[in-house]
């Protein structure tokens, strides 16, 4: 295998679907997103303030729920080619939680799915932290390499600082926003456009 060649990325929306599990969750809390459910804010999708759905997330991402998400779209399939055909590996930067025993579930919850070998490391930030710090530290050490998200700023703080950003699709993603950044309608794509094939 080649040397590892370190992928940047995001979790929730990118390589697990917290989305579902989350929605699932606060059914179960007898809450329903009632508001427009495309959108990323959740107190926009839930209709409710900002500070109740911070702390409904807080306490969603510091429950065992946190262990078992799946893998989001066909993330698997191609996070282990990029590994296996390619020698890529991912450094994950997961606003997660500072809680450590939530941060080892969703590092089990990623070794289980994907395979611990396909990852670099973990950095793990507060719920909803913001990651320019972090970022700006690491692109440092891995200039310009890819940056996965599906948080149009999180990418455009990347692009800003020299990675190749990409963003995920989804319902939240205006176009207009994204500036140069693409969009990637699926992992197959996201494949396709870091091992230099076309993908338009
Ligand atoms: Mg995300």
């Amino acid at each position: 295998m080649m040397d590892p060649k370190v992928i940047l990325i995001d979790t929730d929306g990118v390589l697990l679907n917290w989305r579902d599990t989350f929605d699932a969750w606060m059914m179960r809390q007898g809450i329903y997103a009632k508001g427009d459910v495309r959108q990323y804010d959740q107190t926009v999708r839930y209709g409710i303030d900002q500070e109740k759905i911070t702390h409904l997330i807080l306490m969603f991402n510091q429950s065992a729920n946190i262990g078992y998400l799946p893998p989001l779209y066909d993330s698997y399939k191609y996070v282990r080619k990029l590994y296996e055909e390619h020698g890529y590996k991912f450094l994950v930067v997961s606003s997660l939680s500072k809680d450590p025993y939530a941060q080892k579930l969703r590092t089990k919850n990623l070794k289980m799915i994907f395979g611990k070998e396909v990852f670099e490391d973990f950095i793990y930030l507060d719920t909803g932290a913001d990651k320019t710090e972090v970022l700006a530290e690491l692109s440092k050490i891995y200039p310009g390499a890819f940056w996965i998200e599906d948080k149009v700023g999180n990418a455009k703080i990347g692009s800003e600082l020299g990675f190749d950003s990409i963003l995920i699709a989804h319902p939240h993603i205006k176009t207009e926003d994204t500036g140069s950044t693409p969009i990637m309608k699926n992992w197959k794509e996201v494949y396709e456009y870091v091992i230099g094939e076309t993908w338009i």
